[in-house]
């Protein structure tokens, strides 16, 4: 994972509760999603999805995430706690009004101080949720935090399509720093009535649950669908607007400012390497000029070559395995072969 200096971490703690053995997930599937944490929340994720009408308001959160090198005792930890359960969905389950998996007299683990980490509870929601999390000044203390399902956690090992891209918990922790939903508090907003506080992200009806769509229109305007607060699919999930970072930064200053002051309770070493995300369409050299070697793992599909502002091209046919830049102005381009898409920055 990588450390981000300068700039203040969120210390978080991976409360890893698992009943069977797939559930424990790996360090690197853990790493990976603290890698895609930082991506999203610095706008460093792949941006080639927003269509140009909402590219002005995309906007780097400026916060970066850590596993925590110390516990609140002051003790040496790699910020990764397991437990294994023998409680089934684990996430998902009550002792009277309790969230089970945040009590380890329960069959779960106790949460480090709520008001200096960010508790993430990796559980089994047994496919009735992706994940919950507690927005700020709520209670119970002990439950605040971001429960998930091991499945929606991470982009690699055990992270099952359509959400192993790592944006389900970027959505949850957009929950916890005060975020709603484009449509509001409630989940049946179906007369443009209520809005998420933002000014920002357009008035929206429609949560586009299981979807990926190439664009949306409800409430008289076109939706933000890429945006990190929609349910969208994780792989057209891609953004969060100025207002949104505005609210965010309130919280971390606010409510929440033990997360960011005090000792640095940071991992101050490099772990791993992410994992690569399997890629289907690849490009090289990438920055490059002149001729480009494509290589797409679909060969029956012609791939489509876009300029930075969505204006087409070319095509080029299935079966070609070389396309050239020379004589198109320097900078970014997008290449599209399917579902896939990839950004290619033309040198001078
Ligand atoms: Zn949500």
């Amino acid at each position: 994972m990588q450390l981000l200096r300068g700039q203040s971490s969120i210390p978080v703690v991976v409360h890893v509760v698992w009943y069977s053995p797939e559930e424990n997930i790996s360090e690197q599937q853990i790493f990976s999603q603290l890698d895609a944490l930082n991506r999203d929340f610095q706008a460093q994720n792949d941006l080639s999805i927003v269509p140009p009408g909402f590219r002005s308001l995309i906007a780097s959160a400026g916060i970066s995430f850590c596993l925590a090198d110390m516990d609140p005792q002051g003790q040496p930890s790699n910020g990764i706690l397991r437990r294994q359960t023998d409680i089934r969905q684990v996430a998902s389950h009550r002792t009277g009004s309790q969230k089970t998996i945040c009590y380890t007299e329960l069959g779960g683990s106790d949460a480090w101080d709520p008001s200096r980490y960010l508790n993430i509870w990796v559980g089994s929601f047994g496919g009735l949720w992706v994940g919950e999390a507690s927005p700020p000044e709520s209670t119970p203390s002990n439950e605040d935090g971001i429960r998930i399902d091991p499945r929606y956690f991470g982009t690699t090992g055990t992270a099952t399509p359509p959400y192993n891209l790592g944006h389900s918990l970027t959505h949850e922790i957009g929950h916890y720093l005060g975020l709603q939903h484009p449509w509001g508090a409630a989940n049946d907003n179906k007369d443009c009535t209520q809005d998420d506080g933002i000014a920002d992200t357009p008035l929206q009806s429609k949560s586009y649950f299981g979807e990926c769509p190439a664009s949306g229109f409800t409430c008289g305007t076109p939706d933000m669908t890429m945006n990190f607060m929609n349910w969208t699919d994780d792989a057209c999930l891609a953004m969060f607007t100025p207002g949104q970072k505005k609210r965010m930064q309130e919280v971390l200053q606010g409510t929440r400012k033990g997360l960011i002051s005090g000792d640095n309770r940071c991992m101050s070493t490099s772990t791993q390497a992410p994992a690569p995300i399997e890629a289907n369409l690849q490009v090289f050299p990438n920055p490059g000029s002149g001729t480009f070697t494509l290589i797409r793992s679909n060969k029956s599909e012609a791939a489509h070559l876009y300029t930075a502002t969505g204006q087409w091209m070319r095509s080029i046919p299935p079966h070609q395995n070389s396309f050239e830049l020379t004589g198109a102005a320097p900078g970014l381009y997008i290449l599209t072969c399917g579902n896939q898409q990839l950004k290619i920055i033309h040198l001078p």
